[in-house]
């Protein structure tokens, strides 16, 4: 890294030091404060000789250019038929589900001995974003299932807590991730759901809302608070089964965007599990659920960063047919750099989101890229659907295309997993420590 009298050196040719000399006194103790540079991380990867140089970050293995085709075909031959009507009926399709699971698509860094595919983070990521270029709603599953439920489980479950869920997971059941409540949503914490033990077992009473997959879970992280005298640390994970007395799954959520997610309210009423139905540790659910969110937001970021690549790919040849003024209107000047712009800032998404993605998976710390991913290509999804209406002028505004459904889906990549502005504070906390 450049030291301050080297990056001097090298600024004074350019007379930047000149410059520095004469400040205004109020900018003194910019004068006098040594020159830190601080950009992204890099590293030299040790594996790697100097003649081998590194491998671009879009590079993928073999396995995972595999997956990703076979998912691109699934999405589009046995997704695609639904996508209208899942979205006006607000309802998964049964074949949809099961399709899912069948792929090994919901346990896809499982080991192979809970019936999973054995298959690393990054294989999820591009998972998510293949499924979501045809359907944000059904990249939702996936999604959840292995960036959170999966890995709560993997992380933090007992022996016996895994060979009761995980072969489950991997095969035929939808977990749900219960956090927020009415009055607590990016101020999670506070929740008010308490779990009251009583000798060997626990009561739960509270309600929580906005539960994804509630509708089709066949398992629920309930977030209590077993003391609530200790604040967020009393925060305890409980799995708790469907079909416990006293858990109730209410109406679902009439959605603006990705209908075809249920998302639902779930009660829970004097509602009875044992002590070993606590995930890990007591009073340890807070950390397991930032631990947990923190890499869910990487996949909330392939979300986002699939949505928008599809709404671009379904609306470019529309440009390039249609003709005003004689000639396409994807020949226009005013349209390519447009065009031009949306597509460099989805390139930016798609290297933020696969850099998040693997220091994640390198064990490197990614809190902050992982917040840059999720914020920057909610961001970009936001553009891209708009920009992609506007480009297809009326036609784009009418339910006859997909363009106005993508347009609707992106919204909640601003919400769901952190607001947009709890990732720039994220963000600002990171950079605060790093100066
Ligand atoms: C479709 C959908 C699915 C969901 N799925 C789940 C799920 O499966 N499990 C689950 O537990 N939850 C889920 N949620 C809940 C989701 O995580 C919350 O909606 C989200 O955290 C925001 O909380 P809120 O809606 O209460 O908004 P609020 O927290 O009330 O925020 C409202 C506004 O205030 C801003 N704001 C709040 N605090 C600050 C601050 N400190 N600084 C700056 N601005 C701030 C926010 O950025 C936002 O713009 C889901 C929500 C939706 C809509």
């Amino acid at each position: 890294m450049l030291r301050s009298g080297g990056a001097c050196a090298l600024w004074a040719s350019a007379g930047v030091c000149a410059l520095r000399k004469n400040l205004p006194t109020y900018l003194n103790f910019w004068k006098a404060a040594p020159c830190i540079f601080k950009s992204s991380k890099a590293e030299n990867i040790p594996s790697l000789t100097s003649e081998m140089g590194c491998a671009p970050l879009q590079t993928l293995t073999e396995e995972e250019q595999m997956l990703k085709e076979t998912v691109k075909k699934f999405a589009q031959e046995r997704i695609g038929p639904f996508v209208k009507t899942m979205d006006a009926d607000a309802k998964i399709e049964e074949s949809v589900l099961q399709g899912l699971f069948k792929l090994g698509l919901m346990g896809i860094e499982l080991g192979t001995e809970w019936g999973g595919t054995g298959s690393s983070f990054f294989s999820t990521i591009l998972v998510v974003e293949e499924l979501a270029k045809v359907d944000a709603a059904v990249a939702l599953i996936p999604e959840l299932q292995n960036t959170l439920i999966n890995k709560l489980l993997i992380v933090h479950g007992t022996e016996k807590q895994k060979r009761t869920y995980l072969p489950r997971l991997a095969k035929d059941m939808v977990g749900s991730f219960c956090l927020s409540e009415a009055g607590s949503g990016s101020d999670a914490f506070s929740l008010k759901t308490r779990a009251e033990k009583k000798g060997d077992y626990y009561i739960i009473n509270g309600s929580k809302m906005w539960i994804s997959s509630a509708e089709q879970a066949g398992m629920f992280y309930v977030m209590a608070n077993v003391d609530p005298s200790l604040g967020y640390r009393g925060i305890t994970c409980f799995i708790v089964d469907r079909d416990t007395e006293g858990l109730r799954v209410g109406k679902k959520e009439d959605k603006l965007g990705l209908r075809a997610s249920s998302t639902c309210p779930v009660t829970f009423e004097n509602v009875k599990v044992p002590e070993t139905s606590i995930l890990g540790q007591l009073g340890q659910g807070y950390k397991y659920a930032i631990g947990m969110l923190n890499q869910g937001r990487i996949g909330i970021a392939a979300q986002m960063l699939g949505l928008a690549q599809g709404c671009f790919d379904q609306t470019i040849p529309y440009t390039k047919e249609r003709v005003q003024f004689g000639k396409s209107i994807f020949d226009f000047q005013g349209m390519q750099h447009q065009i031009a712009q949306v597509a460099t800032q989805l390139e930016a998404a798609r290297l933020l989101t696969y850099n998040a993605t693997r220091l994640a998976e390198a064990g490197k710390p990614f809190i902050k890229e992982a917040s840059m991913a999720k914020y920057y290509t909610a961001e970009v999804a936001t553009l891209t659907t708009s920009k992609c209406i506007e480009w297809m002028g009326g036609a784009g505004f009418t339910k006859d295309y997909p363009v106005e459904k993508y347009y609707r889906d992106c919204k909640i990549g601003t919400i769901y997993e952190g607001t947009s502005n709890i990732q720039l504070s994220t963000i600002a906390k990171c950079i605060a420590k790093e100066y």
